[in-house]
């Protein structure tokens, strides 16, 4: 069986010795380039992408099993979601033959981290108001433009750039995504603090060069590419699974009802359970966690099947990234000073990550005015 077959691979002497090494490290953003090799030699990235572009050429559904067991292992999903999910899938959907030879195979073996340049300062929701310009000269074009709230801007080889390359028409027009050289010596990237444990960089784009070969889509083709692919982005998987663990912690720092096994196998009934508003408190955020991993299921389906809506993923992503965000707040609360250390850091990073979950990859007010839009035309869900 594939999962199986997955958690094997997780398991192995090499890859099980770098995770555990990883999630063992005492710094706030280890290097995580060793584990995101491994994954790739192990065949777990790209797993539904064809093999001429180095994918093992398996489903959507694959591809979803494969990032619920790395996720349930403890990988960070920044190692998978940005580059190979988010800027990978992009370009196989929209990328030139040239590029998706150029890169794919390298995300798909871990050799070669990405990530979008979309968020300005002032302009994260409405993309159609960026001003990173893209003027043409010889040989390309020249990008001038701040980009704000990337991650691993420090390791990162590309970035999906959305910058304006007209002024005429309406403001959806006139866009493009490019390809950019994170390394190139007019890429400045800079570290912003940030309450959550992975920090965010403010990059200055100034005057990087790029060519024919970096645009993405098409010139002036940048907001219908992005309408394409952003459902992509917004299955709700990641959120789902963050939910199930914190869930799971949450849960795990209450000794068992009276008279039932802990989660460890170990009979707990001398020690007092949870009361009952906690256990009402556990049946819910179970229940609720349960069905925004079905929700995420759902998209897989529908990915699967080729028709993934804008519908059914902004149900997905703002139902689960608001449960996940819940379930952090419900389970620190729950345990407030008395969780044991390890579960107490746990506990801690959820809490500080949870309010960003409902910005990334569209905001839940944004989800909820695509839904509300879709309903009021006589959509149905
Ligand atoms: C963990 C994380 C990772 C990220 N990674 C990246 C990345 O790799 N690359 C990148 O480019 N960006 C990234 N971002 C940025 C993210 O895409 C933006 O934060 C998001 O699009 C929101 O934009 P904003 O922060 O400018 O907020 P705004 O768009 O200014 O929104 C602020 C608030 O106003 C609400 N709002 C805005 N417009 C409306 C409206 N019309 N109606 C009702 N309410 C509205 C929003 O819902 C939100 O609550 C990341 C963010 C986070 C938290």
């Amino acid at each position: 069986m594939f999962r199986e077959r997955v958690k094997e691979e997780l398991r192995s002497p090499d890859l099980g010795a770098a995770l555990a090494a990883l999630l063992g490290s005492a710094e706030r953003e280890p290097d995580e380039r060793g584990v995101y090799r491994l994954l790739g030699e192990h065949g777990l990235l790209g797993v539904d992408w064809p093999r001429r572009y180095g994918g093992q050429g398996r489903t959507a559904v694959h591809a979803a099993i494969a990032v619920e067991e790395m996720m349930r292992a403890g990988v960070p999903d920044t190692l998978f979601v940005n580059g190979v999910q988010t800027v990978g899938n992009l370009l196989l959907l929209a990328g030139t033959e040239e590029q998706k030879q150029r890169i794919l195979p390298r995300l798909a073996a871990g050799r070669c981290f990405a990530s979008v340049l979309y968020t300005e300062p002032g302009v994260g929701s409405d993309l159609s108001a960026l001003t990173t310009r893209a003027v043409p000269v010889d040989g390309g074009h020249r990008i001038d433009g701040v980009k704000m709230f990337n991650l691993k801007s420090g390791i990162t080889d590309y970035g999906l750039c959305a910058a304006r390359t007209s002024t005429e028409g309406s403001r959806y027009e006139g866009l493009t995504l490019f390809l950019v050289d994170m390394r190139a010596p007019e890429v400045l990237a800079e570290r912003l603090d940030t309450m959550s444990d992975e920090q965010f960089y403010r990059v200055a784009l100034d005057g990087v060069r790029v060519t024919g070969a970096d645009v993405v889509g098409g010139l002036g083709q940048g907001w219908a590419v992005l309408a394409e692919a952003l459902p992509l982005e917004r299955t709700g998987l990641d959120f789902a699974l963050r939910a199930e663990r914190w869930y799971r912690a949450g849960c795990g720092g209450f000794d068992a009802p009276e008279g039932l096994a802990g989660s460890d196998g170990h009979d707990r009934a001398a020690a007092p359970g949870p009361t009952a508003d906690q256990l009402a408190d556990i049946g819910r955020h179970g229940a609720a966690t349960s069905a925004a991993r079905l929700l995420a299921w759902r998209c897989v389906g529908s990915a699967e099947a080729g028709r993934l809506d804008e519908l059914g993923t902004s149900t997905a992503k703002w139902y689960a990234s608001e449960q996940a965000a819940a379930v952090a707040r419900w389970a620190t609360a729950a345990h407030d000073f008395d969780a044991p250390p390890e579960l107490a850091a746990l506990l801690d990073s959820a809490y500080r990550e949870a309010p960003g979950l409902t910005l990334s990859g569209g905001t839940s007010e944004m989800m909820l005015q695509t839904i509300s839009s879709f309903l009021l035309a006589g959509g149905t869900t």
